[in-house]
This record gives C-alpha cells, structure tokens and sequence, in this order.
C-alpha cells in the first residue's frame, strides 16, 4: 500500500500555462493525489521569455519556472502553483539536439518547491535557412510538419508562428519569395507545447518525475521532496579496484530539515567496466 503525502491531497492548483500543458500535468495530478487543477487566468507566461526570439529568457530555467509559478500564484490567489519550463540545446556528450523539461511544484502553504525533470533527446527542435520549395518540403518532413508546428521568419523580421497547416505555409513562402526573390526564409520548429506533440511527451514525463519526488518523504520529518541532490563520483574498477570517474552513490536530502541519505550504486553497476579505469585504460 502506497502511502500518499497528505499535504498535498484534495487541494487545488494554478497551472501557470499559456500553451495547453495542463492535459497532460493535470490528469497525472487528479488521479495521484486528487489535486484539481485550474489554468491561471490571464497568465501571460510569454513575458518570462520564449523560444521564438522576440522576448529574452528570463534567468535560469528553474528562475523561470519559479517566476510563472509565483505570478500564477497571486493571480489566481492559490497557495499551490504549477509551472513548467524546457530548455534546448545540444546534448553534452552527444552533440545532438536535446530537450531539458522541468515542471515545478510550488507550495506557499508548507514553504516547498520540487522540480521534477526530464533530458531526451528526442526533440525535433532545428532550423534552417530554405530558397525554395523543395528545400522547405524536406525540412518540413524531417520535423514532423503539420502535426508540429513551424515558425517563418522574412527577411525582412517579421515572424509567423503556430503554422500547422500546408496551406497557410505556401502562402507565407510565395508572399516573402515575391517580396525577396533572391533571399532566404528561415524556417524553425515551434517549440511551444501545443504547436508540439514530441515536447508535450516530454512535459508529461517531466510531471512524471515530480510525482515521484512528491511521493518521496524524508525518513527523519516525512516531508515530501526528499530527492537526489548529489551525485558521488568514484565507482571502483571491476578488475584493479581503482577509483573511476563513474557514479558510485547519489546523497538524498530534505529541503526542510537538511536530513541526507547516501545510496549506493543509483545505477544498479556494483562495480567499473575496466574501460573506464585510468590505469587499466589510461
Ligand atoms: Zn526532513
Ligand atoms: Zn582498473
């Protein structure tokens, strides 16, 4: 039997959205803690940055989550806000696009806040600069058009969003190639979360993740959030016993009481392919 943190149960919350995340965040919500969520109204989330370059990015993504959260917070005059945030950018190790999603809890009435998060790589987040139609075809396929939605940008500035349908996408083409015959039309993936599926697959196991560590309590006080803070380097070498650079335990820690737990192995690997050894493989 699941125990379920009770401070959370039957509550409401404001969703800080403006692109349709709540179908995905709310039934997760409902169904594990009965929480009713309600979109907050007149929420402009645009104005903390997006990702279509008219706006800068309001500070760090989780200094951005933060800042929807609390303005949903008093305009809706709740004591428990939603928010979510993605972030995109090549993979550290990959170099491929990549997408960073969090959703955060914010909780006035018990003074909480609990990120939950989620890195894929599956994104179809790209750009590029087309002079005709064979070129805009093909990106189109490759980015899942129409289902996901393009942004236009003319040479001359002016940025069309939220194109879903071929229809209104060759008229932005024969428009701006009649106006600029010899330039270019850039063309990019509408990241927002209703103009892209991919993403709001991406939300949903973000919400996911927070659900998990809302769920998880500290062993000392029992407050919800108890998450992994920390990762500890130094898993040892399967055949000489070296340290390697490879995760040996993740530290756990309350945000209310500061209590920490150190768990071996979070990978399930005991020890070190020799690979990763610097002396067997220096
Ligand atoms: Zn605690
Ligand atoms: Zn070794």
């Amino acid at each position: 039997m699941g125990f379920k943190p009770m401070i959370f149960a039957n509550r409401t919350a404001v969703i800080a959205t403006m692109h349709g995340k709540e179908k995905v965040i709310a039934p997760i919500l409902r169904q594990e803690f009965g929480i009713s969520a309600i979109v907050s109204p007149n929420l402009n989330t645009d104005q903390f940055g997006t990702f279509t370059r008219d706006l800068n990015r309001t500070g760090t993504q989780i200094e951005a989550a933060r800042f929807k959260a609390e303005a949903a917070l008093l305009l809706a005059d709740q004591s428990l806000a939603i928010s979510s945030e993605g972030s995109f950018f090549p993979h550290p190790l990959l170099g491929i696009p990549c997408d960073r999603e969090i959703v955060m809890l914010l909780d006035r009435a018990n003074d909480l806040e609990i990120v939950g998060e989620e890195m894929s790589v599956t994104t179809n987040f790209d750009c590029k600069l087309v002079k005709n139609w064979q070129e805009i075809e093909k990106f189109a396929q490759k980015v899942g058009f129409p289902d996901h939605g393009l942004v236009a940008i003319a040479p001359n500035g002016i940025i069309t969003k939220g194109i879903t349908s071929v229809t209104e996408l060759s008229e932005i083409v024969e428009r701006t190639f009649a106006m600029f015959p010899s330039e270019v039309l850039r063309l990019e993936t509408d990241m927002r979360a209703f103009y892209n599926p991919t993403r709001m697959i991406n939300i949903e196991k973000a919400t996911l993740n927070l659900v998990n560590k809302m769920h998880s309590l500290c062993p000392q006080c029992h407050t919800p959030g108890f998450a992994i803070t920390e990762y500890k380097s130094g898993l040892r070498c399967s055949l000489c016993g070296s340290p390697t650079e490879l995760t040996r335990a993740a530290v756990y820690r309350c945000q209310k009481c500061d209590f920490r737990q150190e768990v071996a192995f979070p990978n399930g690997a005991e020890a070190a392919d020799p690979q990763y050894c610097p002396y067997c493989n220096p």
